[in-house]
């Protein structure tokens, strides 16, 4: 089935006719699809998983045979750029007869990733300018990023890091653990450690182990954090095991990346529940994609469907100048819009905060629909959910009050 692009223009329309919202909100497993004759014990194996990854255009070829010329064009120079790798589990969620699959879009390459625009860069987000030692960002005062591979289970066609994961364009690679964690020792500023990547629960449970335990032997650092898109291309790898080595190293937040409702399944959300009721936080972090999630009711089904897996939706980003990403951005416009139709209209622990993450390496940067219409020294004019005009006065005397503008709607009142 091909989706028209049209139908999914307009953002506060209503979801195209085959993804109604109540049906983006169900629970379903992936499935087995090519792979129904696996048995259950390998195909509940994460190493398996990793093994059958679908990597060459002859395999996505033999497994869809709907692939588009660009796709093909796509997937024949990606190994140039950003490799391709999609997990037989991950694989099961594509509809291979949808063109604008949400899922596909994410995974399989196109052609247009050849296409640099002039404002796109290979590091948009300056990460290499603040790189004091090999694997470590260090861009804000008490806080670092720690790389620990270039490898995920699968490769995100937007992926800001994509000039280094998968090596594909020749980065290499070669974090320097020892030199990462004497920077963290030496700087005692640093609180909070960041693991990410490439994929850090990609390590073996004792390798991953052995650098969280060196890490929380470092007195000042107060809080661990691993970001990890595992838990949706892999859930296989969410073990019993996995989760009680990683109970052991509390305060330890998990964030997620999740980016379509029809990513969580049953599988997801148990693996998600695992890591729950070890007594990790989740937060879920999406990118704005367009024909992905930019569409208000695909995004309100994301973000409630995440709470129902215990994961609270945490950033939403705008997609990140990376080359060769222009057909998967969205723009800030929508954006917005879709952050106006998701606050006051859902629970306050179900919206995620916008952000850009400044080009250049300026670090994240929130951007909200306008609430505040304006402010001065005695009162703030304020614009509810409903676009209901507000005052709040702020005078020494009386005691700050609240009160509802019945006279004043424009903001020249002030
Ligand atoms: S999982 Fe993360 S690091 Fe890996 S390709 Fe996707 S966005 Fe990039």
């Amino acid at each position: 089935m091909h989706t028209d692009p049209e139908s999914l223009s307009a953002p506060g329309d209503e979801p195209p006719a085959c993804r109604p919202s109540q049906l983006l909100k169900e629970f379903h497993s992936a499935g087995r699809g090519f792979w129904h004759d696996v048995p259950d014990a390998d195909w509940n194996d994460w190493r398996w998983q990793l093994k059958h990854r679908i990597t060459t255009l002859e395999q996505l070829q033999r497994l869809m045979p709907t692939l588009t010329p660009e796709e093909v064009a796509g997937t024949q120079l990606a190994n140039q750029k950003l490799a391709l790798a999609i997990t037989p589990y991950f694989f099961n969620l594509i509809d291979p007869a949808d063109e604008l699959c949400p899922i596909r879009r994410q995974v399989i390459p196109r052609v247009e990733e050849t296409h640099t625009a002039a404002w796109e860069m290979s590091d948009p987000c300056g990460e290499d300018s603040h790189s004091p030692v090999p694997g470590l960002v260090h861009r804000y005062p008490d806080r670092v990023l720690f790389l620990v591979t270039d490898r995920c289970a699968a490769y995100c066609r937007y992926c800001t890091r994509s000039r280094l994961v998968s090596n594909a364009s020749g980065y290499d690679f070669h974090p320097d653990f020892e030199r990462q964690i004497e920077y963290i020792r030496q700087h005692p500023e640093v609180r909070d450690v960041l693991l990410s990547g490439g994929d850090p629960l990609l390590f073996s449970d004792d390798k991953l182990e052995h650098l969280l335990a060196r890490l929380r032997a470092i007195p000042h650092v107060e809080f661990l954090r691993i970001g990890t898109r595992i838990p949706i291309f892999l859930p296989q790898r969410i073990t019993p095991e996995l989760c009680a080595m990683l109970k052991q190293f509390h305060p330890l937040f998990v964030s997620i990346h999740s980016n379509h409702p029809r990513e969580l399944t049953t599988e997801v959300r148990d693996g998600l529940g695992r890591l729950a009721d070890a007594g990790i936080p989740l937060g879920n972090q999406s990118v704005l994609l367009r024909h992905v999630n930019d569409h208000a009711e695909v995004m309100r089904a994301l973000v409630q469907k995440l709470l129902r897996c215990r994961v609270k939706p945490y950033y939403l980003y705008q997609c990140d100048l990376i080359a060769g990403s222009s057909h998967l951005r969205a723009s800030v416009r929508r954006g917005l819009e879709i952050m106006d139709a998701l606050r006051g209209k859902t629970t306050g622990y179900a919206v995620p905060q916008y952000v850009i993450d400044a080009p250049g390496g300026g670090g994240k940067v929130p951007v909200n629909p306008e609430y505040v219409l304006s402010h001065n020294r005695d009162r703030v004019v304020l614009r509810n959910y409903e676009g209901k005009i507000f005052e709040y006065i702020e005078g020494a005397h009386p005691a700050p009050a609240f009160k509802r503008s019945e006279n004043f709607d424009s903001p020249e009142f002030v």
